[in-house]
């Protein structure tokens, strides 16, 4: 049995049959075809399969044996293909039938339900079943020559699944892809990115085209990028952001450009590619929102509040320029609620329990509480916050403002102050008035013969001084609304100022007002309003220097013009307060508010005097040194 022998593990299995006990009978029986086709079958490294005989009795070689799975091998040998492939018999039978009519058939990758390993598998095959004929013409059997597909096929649809999955997301992610080869510089891309660069779809890329779409200010960049990406020893990746220009719709478009070269054993570029991502719009959202956020700042450091920023649990993470200027922190000592620190410790905890509230119920937050500065000082801040709430209508942020309303909080308390005061001033002179009046009717009754000229001087001096209040409070009102009327004349300066001061020397009993006039001055004005502001400074001077008994007016001719001065030896006025007094209702609030009586409404009727005529009103002063008070008025023209 020479042409047994060898043939691998199946050589031996083969040997080891019973031949007798089949259909097949001994070996040596075997027709001479059968047997050159079982040697030749045994030495070959294709899988083989031989079915002989009516009754298809197999004999199979090494490479077959795979095929049959942990269940059919070893029993298939020797017995019949009807029984061993028993649930695809249906399907090869015919194909059998044919062959052993003498036809041989073949297909690739066929598929057969094979239970071969304990269940049903579907199992791809390229196959080819022909006849084996005897020397006299007949079919001996079917020689079966296979190469199991199955490994192959799955691989196959496991790649094909994922380039599925690939090319929905690039398609999904409307991604451009590229494909560069380094050897030849041949550059592929998907449709997208033909589109994207205005080629057509079916044209072939030459990459010098394609690099010609980059504008010019990007293309050095990016040829910098691709030649490290491709550089020996680099990690290969690449990623880039440049613009391109497509000349078939004139548009330009920001694309993020990422890839990854491949180098081989020899460290060898061979393949380079990736994706292109239009970030046209993410470009465009970014700039506008960086746009926004500069405008926001801009606008919330130069705004002349305080103002902050608050998550919607009222943790306080922003806050602008003038917050630090104004209280002297920085941005880490104010973080959360940091801010504890520049409040008033006594007003603190009514500030917490609504600003608490507040962030509780999402109510806007209105309150005026201190707030200490970087000198130190507590200044009244009206503070208000107002919800910021997203499409859905939930808080998402707390904008707070501080206002410093220490100016409003001064307003306030002056006119508090002159309500006061001028109640108190008007009733002086009234009480007078009536207690003469009073006194006159007694004397009147009585029938006797008194003198009272001195009472009705002093009914009248009060009545006067009665008038000239009215008369002021008039002017304000007057002032307020614009209806100041001016009855403008020319008129010489020194003369009008001589004739004032000859008034007040009358009345201001032990102040003696020396004059030291300059040359003769012509002026265009209201006479009347001029001598009041004389008077005023005059009447101040002599009221706020109660110790002295020396006033000195002078004139000047000065830039084109004439400067009056008045200068007392009296209380003098602090410096920092020497604009204030020009203001409504400004009185120096100290001890001396109620020695000296008034309204704080005299200068302030002055300056506006003054400042309508086209003159200016100042002051040097000193504390207890006395003060001077200048008027500037134009010459006539
Ligand atoms: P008043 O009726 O209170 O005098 P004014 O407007 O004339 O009002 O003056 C405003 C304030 O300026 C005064 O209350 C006083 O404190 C201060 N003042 C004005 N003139 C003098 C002065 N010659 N010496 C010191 N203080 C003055």
């Amino acid at each position: 049995m020479r042409f047994l022998t060898g043939g691998g593990e199946m050589g031996n299995l083969i040997r080891s049959v019973n031949w007798s006990a089949t259909p097949l009978g001994d070996p040596t029986d075997w027709s001479p075809t059968l047997k050159t086709h079982v040697s030749t079958m045994l030495h070959n490294k294709i899988g083989m399969y031989i079915a002989w005989g009516k009754e298809y009795i197999q004999l199979y070689n090494d490479a077959y044996r795979p095929i049959l799975g942990s269940v059919k091998h070893p029993a298939a040998m020797g017995i019949s293909t009807r029984e061993t492939f028993a649930e695809i018999w249906h399907i090869i039978e015919s194909m059998f039938a044919d062959v052993m009519a003498g036809n041989s058939v073949g297909f690739p990758d066929f598929m057969l339900p094979l239970e071969r390993n304990g269940f049903v598998e579907e199992c791809f095959f390229d196959f080819s079943y022909s006849p084996i004929f005897e020397i006299d013409g007949t079919v001996g059997g079917v020689l079966v020559t296979v190469i199991e597909t199955t490994e192959k096929k799955r691989n196959f649809e496991r790649l094909s699944d994922r380039q599925r999955q690939l090319d929905f997301t690039i398609e999904a992610a409307d991604l451009a892809t590229w494909d560069l080869d380094p050897k030849t510089n041949k550059f592929v891309g998907n449709d997208r990115l033909k589109k994207w660069f205005g080629l057509e779809t079916d044209e072939e890329i030459a990459l010098p085209v394609a690099f010609d779409r980059i504008i010019v200010q990007d293309r050095e960049r990016v040829a910098n990028a691709i030649e490290a990406a491709l550089k020996p020893g680099s990690d290969g990746s690449y990623e880039i952001e440049y613009t391109i220009f497509n000349p078939v719709n004139n548009k330009y478009k920001n694309v993020l450009a990422r890839g990854k070269a491949l180098f081989d054993k020899d460290d060898r570029p061979f393949k380079f590619s990736g994706i292109l991502q239009d970030v046209t719009s993410f470009a465009d959202i970014t700039k506008h929102l960086k746009e926004v956020g500069e405008r926001f700042e801009t606008m919330a450091n130069n705004m002349p509040n305080l103002a902050w920023i608050a998550h919607a649990d009222g943790w306080i993470y922003w806050y602008n320029k003038q917050w630090y200027n104004y209280t002297g922190t920085v941005a880490k000592d104010m973080e959360g609620w940091g801010w504890k620190s520049v409040h008033d410790p006594i007003e603190f905890p009514r500030v917490l329990k609504v600003y608490e509230e507040s962030i509780k119920t999402g109510h806007p937050f209105e309150m005026v509480f201190p707030i200490k500065g970087a000198d130190g000082i507590f200044r009244p801040f009206l503070t208000r916050t107002v919800p910021i709430k997203n499409d859905t209508g939930e808080i998402i942020n707390w904008l707070g403002t501080n206002t410093d309303i220490t100016k409003q909080k001064e307003a306030e308390t002056l006119k508090e102050n002159f309500l006061s005061m001028a109640s108190h001033e008007l009733k002086t002179p009234v009480t007078t008035i009536k207690a003469y009046a009073q006194l006159l009717e007694t004397i009147a009754a009585s029938g006797e013969a008194m003198p009272i000229g001195e009472m009705l001087q002093k009914i009248v001096k009060q009545a006067d001084k009665l008038t000239s209040i009215i008369e002021d409070l008039l002017d304000i009102t007057k002032i307020q609304k614009n209806k100041f009327v001016f009855n403008n004349a020319v008129f010489n300066f020194n003369e009008l100022v001589n004739e004032a001061v000859e008034d007040m020397q009358r009345i201001s009993g032990r102040h003696t007002i020396e004059t030291n006039f300059d040359s003769n001055i012509e002026i265009h004005g209201d006479r009347d309003k001029i001598i009041q502001v004389i008077n005023n400074l005059i009447s101040n001077a002599v009221k706020y220097s109660p110790q002295s008994d020396r006033i000195i007016i002078a004139t000047r001719l000065l830039d084109g013009g004439v400067q009056l001065s008045v200068q007392d030896f009296g209380i003098g006025i602090e410096g920092k307060k020497h604009q204030n007094i020009f203001e409504q209702f400004y009185r120096i609030s100290d001890s001396s508010q109620y020695t000296f009586p008034g309204l704080g409404i005299g200068l302030y009727i002055a300056s506006e005097i003054v400042t309508l005529l086209g003159g200016k009103i100042w002051l040097e002063s000193e504390m207890n040194k006395g003060s001077t008070f200048y008027v500037w008025l134009p010459a006539k023209t």
